[in-house]
């Protein structure tokens, strides 16, 4: 499973760092997300799944 963050629709509402820390860093000039892998690490997919549904933004795809 790999995850992918849009860039242009982010607006750094942190959420999805909040949810799952381990998948995803934000950046520290503009708090913008970014996946840690694109590859999801093994035991984080149900993690990584609900930050997709918890951004207000739409900006998070798994692949
Ligand atoms: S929850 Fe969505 S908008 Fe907020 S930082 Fe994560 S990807 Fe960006």
């Amino acid at each position: 499973m790999k995850v992918r963050v849009d860039g242009e629709r982010c607006q750094g509402h942190t959420l999805c760092a909040m949810i799952a820390p381990e998948s995803f860093e934000l950046d520290d000039v503009d708090g913008h997300s970014s996946p840690v892998n694109e590859e999801v690490a093994a035991g984080q997919e149900d993690k990584v799944r609900e930050a997709v549904h918890s951004c207000p933004e739409q900006a998070i795809s798994i692949v």
